[in-house]
């Protein structure tokens, strides 16, 4: 049922139980067999492969079962149950201050770990681990016997310090997947080699007479020098293995010396097995460091090579004498050559406009170091020429020391060259076409100053767009305009497009300016600044004024136009209601103004006309409307009179003071007039007060001309035109 819930687990207790108590039989054996101590304890370090991948909470069973296996090899050979029993612990002792040292610092074992950190640790901590295994298994063995204690002590630490270190690497190199690995082909190899290896360690040990031990480095080191860790480790195995053996039984050439004891025959052993370890040891360590190196070059060049290889940019490295030591095939793509062509170097496919430029960007990359982004054309196989935008760094030269190399990326960048162009142009158009526009053309930023204005501003202003730009709008326009823009732009910068006029001094005269704000939003729509387009309209505002004035004046005389006085009757009508005053308007007629025509002509009727304009100018006071409104109907309208006897007053005084004689070219004209008047209150409109006046003119005239008729209506206690009427004759 185990096996087949877990069978790994399973197979790897039986296999520990089996190898650390094989090993402790074969070792225990041996010394008992040949009375000499234990020459090399290898089965501590079988372990330290498995212990190595996990903590020891869950490796525990794996030592337990080792600990029973060491326990029944005793057993075996008949060891006392007391002393085996305590030995264990020390033994697990020195296994897991070894295999917890190396997870530890290298919780994962790869083809990258850095083995000369490994060896480091795994030395250091074996060292220690070893001291205490032997002091305290040299204690435990004191209770039961009283052996020599140093050469004891001695030879025990030796045995598991060289096993250790033996079989440690041995394990570490079966249970790491890329250490154990054996290239395709080399199995055989390998084979031969140990085969060799085991022919020749077994010739050397195997024999008493010749002392030629030495003999076995040439092939040791050449499975390390073939076969890595894995050639070194297996090596040495065997290598121990068989002088343990041989050794322990008494054969081998530590047996010449006559007279020398099994344990110091024992000692000469482990010297000899830890010598010959610690001679291969550094090599593989170093040979494989110096392939984990080469590895990672490899790769990295590969990885680099791929991605040059693959990319659509034109990659080069370029020596310091301008040959490529690597051009990426899409130079066939990008510009039509073949990577042969591009093999030295290309001056001439370079623009001869950028020759000049390219060739001191080289030299200053090559004398500085750093990088360089240049661009310039390149002529592609058809002729015609790209844009090539080049990225350049210096970097040291692998092959050549103290040599610099140059590598390129080339990236076409004619379509956004192009496009650049164009929009070059078309912004120097645009320049051209708003700094001719008769208007000023502007960009407020955020913080309210001038980002842009077009060349028109000299006109306006007389300074240039330099002077402006930069500036805030409250700097430019100084503080009583700013005060009266502040608000249309606080509006702009809060989206609104307006439209407004405003008035300025400039060059000591009033200028009247319309400005059109509109918001510049950005991708988003958010506000990011205020375009103006502000046109000078000071000429306009003239003409305008002008054509206001003719259309409200009367030519001949100068007076206010019947156009004028119908637009201001109302108001001064609604006005007076609201102030709750009466009005006056009074109608002026020249008396038999036709006969004046006919009799001293047109001309003189016209200066008569001017004349009697003249005089009623003179008569009326501020606030009060005179106008011609007929041929030669007048008419005055005022709203400062209280009653109706300061407007009864008032119309005979105008009656009286338009009286006159007009000297015409010698000729002296007596004018006379006739004057209706009417006094009224509350009325909103001009016609009913018209139409009243009217009647009292006409009054006048049928009561014989040269005379005044005045009417009062909607007063209290005045008279009313309709019951009433009251004719006040000349005096
Ligand atoms: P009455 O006393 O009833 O007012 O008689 P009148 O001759 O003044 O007649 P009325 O007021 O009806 O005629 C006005 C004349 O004024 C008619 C026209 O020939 C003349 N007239 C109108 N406009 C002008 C002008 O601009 N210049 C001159 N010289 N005469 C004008
Ligand atoms: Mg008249």
């Amino acid at each position: 049922m185990l096996a087949r819930r877990a069978p790994y687990q399973l197979w790897l207790l039986l296999a520990a139980f089996a190898l650390y108590g094989g090993l402790s039989f074969y070792a225990l054996a041996l010394a008992r067999a040949n009375q000499s101590p234990v020459a090399l304890w290898l089965a501590n370090g079988a372990l330290i492969g498995w212990l190595v991948q996990k903590p020891l909470v869950r490796t525990w069973p794996l030592l337990i079962t080792a600990f029973l296996g060491s326990l029944v090899a005793r057993s075996c050979l008949g060891d006392p149950l007391l002393p085996a029993l305590l030995i264990g612990p020390c033994n697990a002792l020195e296994t897991v201050i070894v295999s917890e040292a190396i997870r530890r610092r290298f919780p994962q074992l790869s083809s990258r770990t850095r083995f000369m950190n490994l060896a480091r640790v795994g030395v250091v901590s074996a060292f220690i681990g070893s001291t205490l295994c032997a002091l305290s298994m040299m204690s435990i063995l004191h209770l039961w016997s009283h052996p020599d204690v140093l050469v004891s002590l001695n030879t025990l630490f030796r045995a598991h310090f060289v096993g250790m270190v033996i079989a440690g690497s041995t394990s570490l190199v079966m249970v790491t997947p890329s250490l154990r690995r054996i290239e395709p082909g080399r199995t055989w190899i390998l084979v031969r080699d140990l085969l060799l290896m085991t022919a020749i360690t077994v010739g050397v040990f195997g024999e008493s007479r010749v002392p030629m031990a030495f003999l076995i480095y040439p092939p040791l080191l050449l499975l390390v020098f073939r076969h890595r860790f894995l050639g070194m480790v297996i090596g040495m195995a065997i290598l121990a293995l068989v002088i343990s053996l041989a050794t322990t039984l008494n054969i081998g050439p530590f047996n010449l010396w006559p007279g020398v004891t099994p344990a110091f025959r024992v000692v000469m052993a482990q010297v000899f097995i830890g010598v010959s370890c610690f001679v291969a040891l550094p090599i593989a360590l170093a040979l494989s460091d110096q392939d984990r190196l080469r590895n990672r070059i490899h790769e990295s060049e590969l990885r680099y090579r791929m991605l040059a290889d693959h990319s659509g940019d034109l990659v080069m490295r370029i020596r310091a004498n301008g040959d490529r030591m690597y051009v990426s095939p899409s130079v066939k793509e990008l510009l039509g050559w073949e990577v042969e062509d591009f093999q030295r170097p290309r001056p001439d496919l370079i623009h001869p406009d950028d020759r000049e430029r390219i060739t001191a960007e080289v030299m200053k990359l090559r004398a500085l170091g750093g990088t360089t982004t240049v661009t310039y054309r390149l002529q592609h196989k058809d002729g015609h020429y790209l844009w090539i935008e080049a990225f350049a760094r210096l970097v040291p030269s692998p092959e050549n020391a103290g040599s610099m190399d140059i590598i390129y990326t080339g990236r076409n960048v004619t379509e956004r060259v192009r496009i650049e162009q164009a929009l070059v142009e078309s912004q120097a158009q645009l320049r051209t076409i708003t700094d001719n526009m008769p208007a000023v053309i502007a960009r407020i930023d955020l913080s309210w100053h001038y980002t842009y204005v077009n060349r028109f501003v000299e006109q306006v202003s007389g300074r240039t767009p330099a002077q402006i730009i930069g500036k805030s709008v409250c700097q430019v326009h100084g503080n009583a305009v700013y005060d009266r823009l502040k608000h249309y732009l606080e509006r702009a910068f809060a989206g609104e497009s307006l439209l407004f006029e405003y008035e300025a001094m400039h060059c000591d005269k009033l200028s009247h300016f319309q400005a059109h704000y509109v918001p510049d939003r950005d991708a988003e729509g958010k506000v990011r600044g205020v375009y103006e387009l502000t046109t000078e309209i000071t000429h306009i505002k003239n003409v305008e004024r002008e054509l206001l004035r003719l259309a409200h004046q009367d030519s001949l005389t100068g007076l206010a136009n019947r156009r004028y006085f119908n637009e201001r009757i109302t108001g001064i009508l609604q006005q007076a209601r609201q102030r709750d005053v009466p009005v006056l308007l009074a109608l002026v007629d020249i008396d038999n103004f036709k006969t004046i025509n006919d009799t001293y002509g047109h001309a003189t009727g016209d200066i008569v006309l001017a004349e009697v304009g003249c005089c009623l100018q003179r008569l009326v006071r501020e606030g009060e409307v005179v106008a011609r409104i007929g041929g030669d109907e007048f008419v005055v309208l005022s709203d400062n009179i209280g009653n109706s006897k300061q407007a009864m007053a008032f119309t005979q005084s105008l009656w009286e003071r338009l009286h006159m004689t007009v000297d015409a070219g010698g000729a002296q004209v007596s004018v006379k007039m006739s004057v209706g008047a009417v006094l009224c209150k509350d009325e909103i409109t001009g016609d009913p007060v018209m139409k009243m006046a009217d009647e009292a003119l006409y009054m006048a005239k049928d009561a014989g001309r040269d005379t005044y008729r005045f009417v009062v209506h909607g007063m209290e206690g005045g008279h009313d035109n309709n019951s009433q009427e009251r004719k006040i004759r000349r005096a």
